[in-house]
């Protein structure tokens, strides 16, 4: 689960992490409390959203006075920001946060991840802050330091020295780098994170550190852990095809192609779309609706796939084993009525029963394709999705 800046850095603010004072406001009535509570003559406004580069996006504004920090609120309250993040809908700010601005010296990042080679949590480091982190791997790898921690969160004492060494702090910074870094490991830990990223981190004249901009994503699986943190879910940052996925119980990632794909099992999923990729197609979503898919589920991972203008045809994939195939059928046929289907649908089912739900099928005489085996049917698909 995705976090907000504000949602990161209030989190973090509990392990006592420097994070300059800030408000969050979804109106101008909200901005003036902030300004007057914080007694702000200047700020740094930020859209929130769940996306990153909001900077080069024009989502991050410089205010000078009181009145320019109303002004940029007016003007990011409501924005839309569009990037390779956000996919072609964009995503809207509902909120802003308002912060106390840093001036700033250099710029660093550090973030944490599991490794999932060594299946350690690891500490990544950079000197080069504010650019993605992506970008410094490709340019100047030797610029990337990374040290693996405990998974109760400590960092060994030699390895927080190489950090930072590596980051080039000295003195009182380098006091309150060891302290910054102990407190993010802990934290996402504590968290049961799954990603970390402060960028930047940023160092001020006198040789202080703070944290500018904070990115945490929490594993889903330990959600159960956390309520407080579920209290955070927000779904307006979701596009309509997510958040229905997300009602329905489904796991849908949209991409490029135009073969609608729905699978029951991850692992299936993966492997249909190798095996239409492999017949010169290109699937349009992942789909997984589960080892034991309802009618609903089904009914609603047809409207997901339908509501995808690049969809020119469908690969219904689906192992009956909890689901049992009779089962599969009935959804399917159900949706088809339903749905009035306008692109070609193909169907592929293995497993329990599957002899009563293929004469099903036939006896309905709606305009199904069935497929022999997994090849027979990634092949039609990619033969329909041709022709249109
Ligand atoms: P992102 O573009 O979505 O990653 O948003 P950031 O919060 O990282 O902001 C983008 C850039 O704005 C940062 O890399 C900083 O260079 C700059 N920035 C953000 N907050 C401050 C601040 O308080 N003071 C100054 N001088 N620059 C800031
Ligand atoms: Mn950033």
């Amino acid at each position: 689960m995705n976090l907000h800046e504000y949602q990161a850095k209030k989190i973090l603010k509990k392990w006592g992490v420097p994070i300059p004072d800030f408000g969050i406001a979804s109106s101008i009535e909200e901005v003036k409390e902030i300004i007057s509570q914080l007694d702000l003559d200047e700020a740094v406004v930020k859209i929130q959203v769940h996306a990153g580069g909001r900077g080069k996006a024009g989502g991050v504004k410089f205010a000078k006075s009181k009145e320019e920090i109303l002004d940029a609120a007016e003007k990011l309250i409501g924005m839309k920001m569009v990037n390779n993040q956000t996919g072609p809908e964009g995503i809207v700010a509902q909120k802003v946060l308002i912060t106390r601005p840093v001036d700033i010296q250099k710029e660093y990042y550090i973030g944490a991840v599991i490794d999932r080679t060594t299946s350690q949590p690891i500490l990544i480091a950079s000197p080069e802050g504010g650019m993605e982190i992506e970008e410094i791997a490709e340019k100047s790898p030797e610029k990337i330091l990374k040290i693996p921690f405990e998974r109760d969160g400590r960092i060994r004492s030699y390895l927080l020295n190489r950090l930072v060494k590596f980051m080039g702090w000295e003195n009182e910074t380098a006091k309150e780098g060891r302290i910054i870094a102990e407190a993010l490991a802990k934290s996402f830990i504590e968290t049961d994170g799954d990603l970390l990223e402060i960028n930047p981190l940023v160092e001020t004249e006198e040789g202080r550190l703070w944290l500018v901009d904070a990115k945490l994503s929490i594993d889903d699986n330990a959600l159960f852990r956390h309520p407080e943190i579920v209290s955070y879910y927000d779904p307006t940052q979701l596009s309509h095809s997510e958040a229905q996925a997300k009602e329905f119980d489904l796991s849908y990632i949209a991409m490029e192609g135009n073969i609608g794909c729905m699978v029951n099992g991850a692992g299936l999923a993966m492997a249909t779309m190798d095996i239409i990729k492999l017949f010169g197609g290109s699937p349009a979503n992942f789909l997984d609706v589960g080892g034991g898919a309802s009618k609903d589920q089904i009914s609603a991972g047809f409207r997901i796939i339908l509501s995808d203008p690049k969809v020119k045809a469908i690969l219904v994939n689906i192992f009956g084993g909890i689901l049992n195939c009779e089962t599969l059928a009935e959804g399917v046929l159900h949706a088809v009525k339903e749905l009035k289907m306008h692109v070609p649908l193909v169907i592929r089912m293995e497993g329990t029963n599957v002899e009563k739900a293929r004469k099903m099928i036939e006896d309905s005489n709606l305009d199904i394709i069935t497929a022999i085996d997994l090849n027979d049917a990634a092949k039609k698909a990619v033969e329909e999705a041709g022709k249109k």
